[in-house]
């Protein structure tokens, strides 16, 4: 992602106990950034955005669980930018983040709603560069994925990862749903398209399509 041409950089703090990705994305022209699940762990984002030096001009959460969304609140208050995303069906995860987060240890978490909910077909602007956003349920029912196929870049959220895909066990989480929207919206790009996920390394769709246990058959 920092190769010298690209239009796009980014890094990722991890945040939350349940350590996860917050990634900072922006368009290398215009330097202008979106914060993609600022799940808690403010100060470090915020210290982040100082050092890269970016604009933030957004905040885009995948999904509305408290690793991803806990802190949108509190970053929204900081930097004076809207909320964009996820779908519209994980309303009830955002106005309950406050509650779920006493019982995950993160006592920080505000509830929090979206400024613009995010359908299937929609495009996310990050500067200049664009990415389609896909609709996933499974996970959560208002999972949303972010994909560039011109750059070869996907943020899938917890619906994908390197060997595994999202647990299916919360609230509205359903296996089925989960499996098809993998199928139907990310299996059919192209190999080396790379993922940024929720958790853990980053993989492409190429390598989980050939040997992810969850996708074969
Ligand atoms: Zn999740
Ligand atoms: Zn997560």
């Amino acid at each position: 992602m920092n190769a010298q041409n690209s239009p796009l950089s980014a890094i990722i703090v991890p945040v939350t106990p349940l350590q996860q990705n917050c990634t900072i994305i922006w368009c290398t022209k215009t330097m202008k950034a979106v914060i993609i699940d600022p799940g808690g762990d403010i100060p470090n984002i915020l210290k982040a955005i100082e050092e890269t030096g970016v604009t933030p001009d957004k905040i885009v959460l995948t999904h509305g669980h408290i690793d991803h969304a806990g802190g949108a609140a509190a970053l929204k208050e900081e930097l004076g930018v809207d909320i964009v995303g996820p779908h519209e069906d994980d309303l009830f995860l955002l106005e309950t983040l406050a509650e779920t987060g006493s019982q995950y240890g993160i006592n920080d978490a505000q509830n929090c709603t979206s400024d613009q909910w995010l359908n299937d077909g929609d495009t996310l602007g990050v500067g200049d560069v664009n990415f389609d956003i896909r609709h996933c349920p499974g996970h959560s029912p208002g999972s949303v994925v972010f994909i560039n196929e011109d750059i070869k870049l996907a943020i899938v959220g917890d619906v994908l990862f390197s060997g595994s895909i999202g647990r299916t066990d919360l609230p509205r989480g359903n296996h089925q749903d989960l499996i098809n929207s993998i199928k139907e919206k990310l299996l059919p790009l192209a190999d080396d398209v790379t993922f940024i996920c929720g958790h853990g390394p980053t993989s492409t769709i190429g390598q989980e399509r050939a040997s992810n246990p969850f996708l074969q058959g």
